[in-house]
């Protein structure tokens, strides 16, 4: 720890903060309040959850993972015994061969939180903040403040994009840009003219996270192309969304090697093997798997999406797997209401309190919703 106290101390940390270094490199994703799973509790009542609820509160994928990734499982597990690193670069050069990249362009994580806590840790200080798009997602925000870092929260433009005028103005010495893509609550999306009006008009030394979380469900071609430019980026993939790996932990993060060396020493230790060769195995079926889960979700998604216009329930249309919809009353309240007939829903951000966040469950699950919220609507 003592070179890590040194860099800092040269960054303007107090060593009251040195410590908060450490329990979040101790913790890592594990930290209880970070993650879209404890954040989606945050939001539930504290009674016991039903065994039959309907939980579309987390934006996970109840397709789980495809069945070559639970086969990959199955087979190594008898061999869990090792390490088995050669599964975990076998993971990072596909997925770096995937996206066009260089194998030291892609470091492999167990999910995507880690490094976007380990990115807050490395490119803001109390000196150069942090800038996001609100509503978003609130974990980077989490960590700036755990560390002591100041955060500035831009409300999204009147097209749900992250409004970048705005945000180069709020961080005019601002460490690190983060821009979810598409945005979690929203499930909009961020132009790519705008993110490179970003990348070309930021403060000098600052980076640009872009979390592409979602990336999969929308569509839209991913920019890892900027990376592999070198440009200021950092990118971060999860496998918890479309791949439908949220327990089981597989992700990346995509940089310049400068870059990705300084998220990297916050974090060691071997990745766990049933993330890794499940992670392998989607990729390696990932340009079937990907389209065919975009279009059952996209499916749900549109058929909820007309029900809502049909009942004349406002919402921000979305090309993700949740949908923010405007009850016109304190969110929280639907929030409770709903759970009591046993459909757990997302939590309300404090910048849109009546709206309420639904993630896309499967079609037997939106009915259930329905039913659930044309009660609680009184539609
Ligand atoms: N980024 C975004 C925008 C998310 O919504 C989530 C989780 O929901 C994550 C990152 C982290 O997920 P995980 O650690 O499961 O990869």
């Amino acid at each position: 720890m003592t070179h890590l106290n040194e860099e800092l101390k040269q960054r303007g940390f107090s060593r009251r903060s040195f410590g908060r270094f450490a329990a979040l490199i101790t913790a890592g994703a594990s930290l209880p309040f970070y993650n879209e799973g404890a954040l989606a509790q945050l939001s539930a009542t504290r009674d016991p959850i039903p065994p039959d609820a309907v939980k579309i509160n987390a934006n996970e994928n109840p397709l789980g993972p495809c069945p070559e990734a639970a086969e990959a499982i199955y087979s190594v597990t008898r061999k869990g015994g090792r390490y088995l690193y050669e599964e975990t670069f076998a993971f990072t050069k596909l997925q770096a061969d995937l996206e066009g990249l260089k194998p030291n362009y892609v470091t492999p994580y167990a999910g995507s939180s880690a490094p976007l806590h380990q990115a807050v840790m490395a490119f803001t200080s109390p000196t150069r903040g942090l800038v996001m798009g609100d509503p978003g997602y609130e974990a980077a925000d989490r960590a700036a403040r755990f560390i002591g870092a100041p955060v500035a929260k831009v409300p999204l433009a009147k097209d749900f994009s992250h409004d970048i005028k705005a945000m180069l103005k709020a961080g005019s010495n601002a460490g690190l840009f983060y821009i979810c893509n598409p945005n979690n609550p929203t499930g909009t999306m961020t132009s790519r003219a705008d993110i490179e009006y970003l990348l070309a008009n930021k403060p000098a030394g600052s980076v640009v996270l872009l979390d592409e979380a979602y990336i999969h469900l929308s569509g839209v071609s991913a920019a890892s192309d900027l990376v592999a430019a070198d440009k200021d980026v950092v990118i971060l993939r999860t496998f918890s969304k479309l791949y439908g790996m949220a327990g089981l932990r597989a992700g990346a993060a995509f940089g310049r090697p400068d870059l990705l060396a300084k998220v990297t020493p916050y974090s060691a230790g071997a990745l766990p093997v049933t993330g890794m060769v499940a992670a392998l195995a989607s990729l390696k079926v990932s340009s079937k798997l990907v389209p065919e889960r975009r279009k059952i979700i996209a499916d749900v998604r549109e058929d909820v999406s007309s029900w809502l216009e049909k009942k004349k329930i406002a919402f921000v249309p979305s090309v993700s797997n949740k949908i923010m919809i405007d009850v016109k009353r304190p969110g929280r309240e639907v929030v409770e209401a709903m759970f009591k007939e046993k459909v757990l829903i997302g939590r309300v951000w404090q910048a849109w309190p009546t709206h309420v966040r639904v993630s896309i469950g499967t079609a037997e699950e939106m009915a259930k919703f329905k039913t659930a919220f044309a009660k609680v609507m009184q539609v």
